[in-house]
């Protein structure tokens, strides 16, 4: 495809997602700018992430480190203002190198990864991730571990905003995002990252303040 036909996909996708969000903020009488746009780049490269960074997006969500680690530098050195989330699983032996690339660490959900990030000198905003529909499979603390959890994060210097949660695939996702939300509030955490291509919409009515869309920004992931 030639460049500018790929800028006009990218900026008319953007368009389209960026409206989705403002129209769902409506309905739920909720302010737009309340809501940030995480473009989650994984799997793709520069070449379909510059269409992007042109259009005017700047924050982006990488899943792996080592892959943010490869392609994000040079990205950022064009675009310093980008800032990154990262939303996949985080190995503790990776968190040195998470620290130094991201602003933003969507997947905090043990003790030892708490421990590792406070011994990096973590300074990212965090949120902590839920295994909301309780899956044996999925990352994510369970959901009686959540204030302990909490706790702990704080103790050790996090800076914990809010949060996240994937819910179960193929089931309506919405009783898990109020679910989210209503820890959220229990526990007086402001931020909640919930809602991806398939469901942001409806993420937004239910409180999301963050969320994570991919394919809908990129075209389906190969
Ligand atoms: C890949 C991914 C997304 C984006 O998924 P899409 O369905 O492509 O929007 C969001 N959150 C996490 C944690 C992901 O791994």
């Amino acid at each position: 495809m030639a460049i500018a036909d790929a800028q006009v996909d990218a900026a008319g996708r953007l368009e389209n997602v960026r409206a989705g969000i403002a129209r769902a903020a409506r309905t739920a009488r909720r302010d737009a700018s309340g809501v940030t746009l995480v473009a989650v780049s994984k799997t793709f490269g520069a070449g379909d992430i510059l269409p992007l960074l042109e259009a005017g997006q700047r924050v982006f969500g990488e899943n792996r480190v080592a892959e943010a680690a490869a392609k994000w530098p040079a990205l950022v050195e064009r675009y310093p203002e980008v800032e990154l989330h990262l939303v996949g699983q985080l190995q503790s032996n990776k968190a040195a190198d998470a620290v130094r690339l991201f602003q933003v660490i969507h997947s905090v959900d043990r003790p030892s990864l708490i421990e590792a990030l406070a011994k990096a000198g973590c300074t990212a905003r965090c949120f902590l991730q839920v295994n909301i529909g309780e899956e044996p499979q999925k990352g994510g603390c369970g959901i009686a571990d959540v204030g302990r959890l909490l706790e702990q994060a704080r103790a050790a210097g996090l800076d914990m905003r809010g949060l996240m949660a994937v819910p179960p695939a193929g089931v309506e996702p919405a009783p898990y995002f109020a679910l989210l939300a209503k820890l959220g509030t229990e526990l007086g955490l402001p931020e909640l990252s919930m809602g991806m291509s398939g469901d942001y919409e409806t993420a937004v009515m239910l409180g999301a303040t963050c969320v994570r869309v991919g394919s809908a920004l990129f075209g389906e992931r190969g």
